[in-house]
């Protein structure tokens, strides 16, 4: 048996700094002065492995919910530059270069954008793959990934029809074989569909696939600053009338920064009973969105604020990296929540303390993976620690991931020391506490 005691950690909620013992890859048991407590029970302490934390802030494991690991890296292709940040000529450029996708390209860029995301904390992904595609090829690619790095990083698929379901020949019947083939969500594109019927009976077969196969929902829903685009509505009510509102997610949902209040109000109360989930991708929409505006110029968003306020699960996702939508992206989700507490007027002291819920527990959510997630006895030992003594801490200073932890097993550890002889420098650099591996502890029991 593997056994490993982490200790001096700062865990949200709890007062004291908290020590995590760790079995076979699960929580063993987690509290204050577990040497102490452990040796009481008689327990041998002397086979595990002692990693001292340094007093960080413990967290469980970042949640990326909206990425699109086939498009990642294409944004310098040629003919896949997009000359006027829009949506519509994303996926326009988009549309004309992925016909020399191979499974194995495809692969090797999802790999490093997984890496990268991992560096910084995340070890749970939903990505899209796009269906839109006889063969296929995204699709099959991000399967054998999921696979392949199931021990690292739990990796969700949707068959996302980029191009439409019904304005693209056969979309449809392609992300039914999506399913068929293991993707684990629905996706649609209601906004960009020919008409808005067409968007309305994508949102109704959206429905019927998820309850005839078993699957989750995430659907690219009112990416556009047209008020108008309503088709939220219309999924939540589908999804709570079959009793999944909870399984789905509308991602994006920028129509709602633009739409009137009274139309919010009538919404909101669907989405609580719908139990409805929100992936919002604030540096992209931010770029996006506002393309048809002079001034003002609208910021993109959906309302993350009213939403949260209002008992909406909202959760968070990068979306892209170097691809014909945004030109950026480096997969670090403390930029992604840094961007989203600004431009949703996030920052009372609460809002603030809580933020890390966005990237946390809100991602598990939105990914259902609740009964499986967060640092709790019983529970897989996964979790990440940020350079930061505190919440407040973390936020403040979009404090990097020292270290990962996955079924007890170290994915990385940063090295953090700051070499200066300037004592004004040595005195306010809160890095370089050292996380080390000792038996020092030991002689506490
Ligand atoms: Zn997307």
């Amino acid at each position: 048996m593997t056994v490993t005691l982490f200790t001096n950690a700062i865990l949200r909620g709890r007062p004291q700094p908290q020590d995590m013992l760790v079995e076979d890859g699960r929580f063993r048991m987690i509290g204050p002065d577990l040497p102490a407590t452990l040796a009481a029970q008689g327990y041998d302490l002397t086979r595990a492995a002692v990693v001292d934390l340094g007093g960080r802030l413990v967290s469980a494991p970042f949640c990326d919910t909206h990425l699109h690991l086939d498009y990642v890296f294409t944004s310098r292709k040629p003919g896949a530059a997009n000359t006027s940040g829009t949506l519509f000529e994303g996926i326009q450029r988009w549309g004309e270069t992925k016909a020399d996708l191979t499974v194995d390209e495809v692969k090797a860029r999802a790999r490093r954008a997984v890496a990268m995301e991992m560096r910084h904390g995340v070890q749970y992904i939903r990505t899209h793959a796009d269906v839109t595609d006889p063969q296929l090829t995204s699709l099959r690619a991000l399967l054998e990934l999921r696979e392949e790095l199931a021990d690292l990083v739990t990796i969700q698929i949707v068959a996302f029809p980029q191009e439409g379901m019904y304005s693209y020949p056969g979309g449809a019947g392609l992300v039914e074989e999506g399913l068929r083939m293991g993707a684990d969500c629905v996706g649609a594109i209601p906004h960009y569909e020919a008409c808005r019927e067409f968007g309305e009976r994508s949102m109704h077969t959206t429905v019927e696939l998820a309850s005839r196969y078993g699957r989750l929902i995430d659907v690219h829903c009112d990416e556009t600053d047209d008020p108008n685009s309503r088709f939220v509505e219309l999924l939540a009510a589908l999804a709570h009338a079959e009793g999944i509102g909870a399984m789905t997610t509308a991602s994006h949902t920028c129509s709602l920064g633009s739409a009137d209040d009274s139309y919010f109000f009538h919404l909101t109360k669907l989405l609580r009973n719908s139990r409805m989930n929100f992936a919002c991708a604030p540096t992209e929409n931010l770029y996006l969105q506002g393309r048809q505006d002079t001034f003002p110029k609208r910021r993109g968003i959906t309302r993350v604020k009213e939403l949260t306020d209002a008992g909406v699960n909202v959760s968070l996702g990068q979306d892209s990296m170097q691809d014909p939508w945004y030109p950026l992206g480096n997969g670090n989700m403390m930029i992604i929540l840094d961007y989203v507490l600004h431009l949703a007027q996030m920052m009372t002291p609460p809002e603030i303390d809580r933020a890390l819920d966005l990237l946390t527990v809100n991602g598990a959510t939105t990914m259902h993976l609740r009964d499986v997630y967060g640092i709790e006895e019983g529970r897989p030992a996964n979790f990440v620690v940020l350079d930061a003594h505190d919440a407040f801490g973390a936020v403040y200073a979009r404090a990097d991931v020292v270290m990962s932890v996955r079924a007890g097993r170290t994915l990385f550890r940063a090295v953090t020391d700051v070499a200066t002889s300037v004592p004004l420098l040595a005195d306010h650099l809160t890095g370089g506490l050292p996380i080390a591996d000792g038996t020092e502890l030991l002689a506490r029991a």
